[in-house]
Order: structure tokens, then sequence, then C-alpha cells
């Protein structure tokens, strides 16, 4: 999973209010991003852009995953706050659509809230855009996660993740 940092769509009730201001968060070269994600080999099946808003930093998202599609079979999914319209009216829409498995797109709706497949809120609409997940994939995926790392960190994400 990989969070970009910045976002300007402040839906009311965000679960992740820490990704919204673009100074902050760490800056990381795409090239080095696309090595570390190259090494980690057959340890993961995909990567998963979320944020903040990853099509507010456009051009290196796009970057990593134009590398990450020429140079590997991972796969990827894309959550953006942008409406599937609102990305097809993009100028570079067919550079996503290229590079991406799946698309959840939509802002979040506090009073809409599902918590479910992968969507945060209903108005959110799923996109596969390759035969690579089924619906019934994104809905046996869990509502939030939490992981032991090496270093004794617990680290929780999902699309509700729990608070630690
Ligand atoms: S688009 Fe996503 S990160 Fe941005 S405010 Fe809405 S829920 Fe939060």
């Amino acid at each position: 999973m990989i969070w970009t940092q910045g976002c300007s769509l402040h839906c009311p009730g965000c679960f992740n209010p820490a990704t919204h201001d673009p100074t902050g968060g760490r800056p990381v070269r795409v090239a080095a991003l696309l090595r570390r994600i190259r090494r980690l080999g057959h340890t993961i099946e995909g990567v998963t852009l979320s944020g903040g808003e990853p099509l507010e930093q456009a051009e290196a998202v796009l970057a990593l995953l134009e590398g990450l599609h020429r140079t590997t079979s991972l796969s990827a999914l894309l959550f953006t706050g942008y409406t599937w319209d609102e990305l097809l009216a993009r100028p570079d829409a067919g550079r996503w659509l290229a590079c991406v498995d799946v698309v959840i797109a939509g802002r979040y709706a506090a009073r809409q809230r599902l918590a479910r497949g992968l969507r945060g809120s209903a108005n959110q609409t799923v996109h596969l855009l390759t035969d690579r997940y089924l619906l019934s994939d994104l809905e046996a995926v869990p509502e939030a996660e939490v992981v032991l790392a090496p270093d004794g960190n617990l680290v929780a994400s999902g699309i509700a993740p729990v608070r630690l």
C-alpha cells in the first residue's frame, strides 16, 4: 500500500486527514520506490495507491505505475476521491487506464458509509479494467487489517481501519 501525501478534496469524515497537507509526508524518488517494490519480488501480489489523493501527484504516480506495468507482473489498484467521470475527463486518462487493474472512484460520503468491498461509501464506484480480479475478490477483502512489523510497530490499514 502506498499512501500519497496531499488531498484538496477534504471529504467530511475522511478516515485519513493526516494525508491532506501537501507539504507533509516523506519525499521519495520514483526510481527508488520502483527498485524497492521490485526487490519484494513474489512476496507481494500487487500495489495499491491510496492517499491523500494519488491524482494530485499524477506525473510521479503515473511514472511509478507505468514502470511497474512495464517491468513486473504486479497488479495495480487505485483509490481516488475523484469520480470516474472526472478521471475520464483528464487529458492523462488513457495512461491511468492502461496501467491499473482496478479503480475505486469517488469522494467519501460519510452519510453513505459502507466500508465493504473496498468502498468506503456507497456512492463510490468500482471499475475492473482487466480480468485480473472479480468483484467477489474485492468483497472478500476484510474491512481492516493490523500488521505487526518486524520492528514491533503495529500498522493499521483498510477501508475502515481500527484506531491503534
Ligand atoms: S478523497 Fe480520500 S483522502 Fe481525500 S478527503 Fe476524500 S476520503 Fe480523504
